[in-house]
């Protein structure tokens, strides 16, 4: 009987898994780390996306299904239906068979992930429209923040259109995510300027510098350790009286280097400084900036302060993969999405140790090539005579966000091409 892939659950990852992630293929050996599969966070919007889709088909069928689950709600209650989740405290819109399930962006990123949802009826918006959301948004839709968050004055109008009773709104942002949202709001309403560590254009940091960026505070987006360093060096850049303060203003308002962009430079505060990393992003990264910019604001006068914000899951799955690099593999396959933050940088850490490939599933390669992504230079790659011909170890890793279906769908292909004749 042919093997089916279960998005959740693979049966090749569990019998991995229960080898002391190792399995034995030819002469190969097969790795996986100790910590793997989806984070709560991406499983928590899975869920509720999930349970939302199932509840609009039954409502297309049964007229009223939808409805009476969200409306039979005078006053606020919990419930098991996804979209009383968000809040069964308004009127919602009846469900028709017009009725769309209208995701903001990918829900996670990885493709194999979202290709599900789309064929079953559940529409996309493009990343690119996501700022725009509002002119897409109709009457009736079920509208869906997906786990990494949505600008706030974007969040608000859709708020005010759900409270209005026009559309259902679900929200699935990771609350490591949200925990993010406080610090930084927190922060900017003393006046403090905000340094965040992470891709500006990432939807998570999107949504992060909306809450960050106030009419009366500025904010620093640096998008990696060497943009930190950077920002730390100018912070330090005495006057020619010795004072720190004004050169450091001076330069970030008209000297920016390059990679750091500075959003509100009139109130650009260099005595008070809130530093907060994307969820996602190396862990050890993150601490060594965390150290350089403490220093940096120590020696210049400043107030800093911090907040551990790479989240619990992703410095587990890291620490697994360390692991596995430390005990030595021959050659690494990172599979996700390509999109995917948490994904590319176990990639980074798996590429300081040995050969390591990003691919997107098991379509990627066969015997004779193998087709991967540089996230640092953002292009794909074709490599021939990629496997190994001997006796190897090849670690398997992935990230929060990748199903352990195609995870399974590399170890089949994998014991495939270990069993063909050489
Ligand atoms: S990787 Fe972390 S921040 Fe992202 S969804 Fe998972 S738990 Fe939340």
């Amino acid at each position: 009987m042919p093997h089916t892939p279960n998005i959740l659950t693979d049966l090749d990852v569990e019998l991995a898994k229960r080898g002391s992630g190792r399995l034995v293929l030819g002469s190969w050996t097969v790795r996986l780390p100790r910590s793997f599969g989806f984070c709560g966070g991406v499983l928590n919007a899975l869920n509720l996306l999930k349970k939302t889709v199932e509840e609009q088909q039954v409502g297309r069928l049964n007229g009223s299904a939808v409805q009476r689950l969200a409306d039979s709600s005078g006053s606020p209650r919990t419930t098991t239906s996804a979209i009383g989740l968000v809040k069964a405290d308004h009127p919602s819109p009846p469900t028709t068979h017009h009725s769309r399930i209208l995701l903001l962006g990918d829900i996670i990123h990885n493709d194999t992930v979202n290709e599900q949802f789309r064929a079953r009826g559940v529409v996309i918006l493009p990343d690119a429209d996501v700022p725009h959301a509002l002119e897409h948004v109709r009457d009736g839709d079920t509208v869906v923040i997906p786990a990494f968050g949505l600008e706030r004055d974007i969040t608000q109008s859709l708020q005010a259109l759900h409270e209005a009773g026009r559309i259902r709104l679900l929200d699935t942002t990771c609350r490591y995510v949200k925990r993010i949202w406080e610090f930084v709001g927190r922060e900017a309403a003393t006046g403090s300027t905000v340094l965040i560590m992470g891709k500006p254009d990432h939807p998570e940091n999107r949504a992060t510098l909306s809450r960050a960026l106030t009419d009366g505070n500025a904010v620093v987006q640096l998008a990696d350790l060497v943009d930190v360093a950077e920002f730390a060096a100018t912070l330090t850049t005495p006057a020619p009286d010795g004072r720190m303060h004004e050169p450091a203003t001076r330069n970030m308002q008209h000297e920016t280097p390059p990679g750091v962009t500075l959003h509100n430079p009139d109130w650009f505060n260099p005595g008070a400084l809130a530093f907060a990393a994307q969820t996602t992003l190396l862990y050890t990264e993150t601490i060594e900036a965390e150290r350089l910019l403490r220093a940096a604001a120590e020696s210049a006068g400043a107030a800093f302060t911090s907040a551990a914000t790479v989240c619990l899951a992703t410095q587990e799955r890291q620490k697994a993969a360390l692991d596995l690099c430390t005990e030595g593999c021959d050659l690494f396959l990172v599979v996700g999405g390509f999109a995917s933050s948490n994904t590319a940088q176990l990639y980074r850490l798996a590429a300081q140790h040995a050969t390591a490939y990003f691919i997107r599933t098991a379509d990627d390669f066969d015997a004779a090539r193998i087709t991967h992504y540089d996230p640092a230079s953002k292009e794909m790659r074709s490599t021939g005579g990629w496997l190994p011909a001997g006796s190897a170890v090849i670690g398997l890793l992935s990230g929060a966000s990748c199903p352990a279906g195609d995870v399974g769908g590399v170890i089949r292909k994998l014991r495939g091409l270990a069993r063909r004749p050489q």
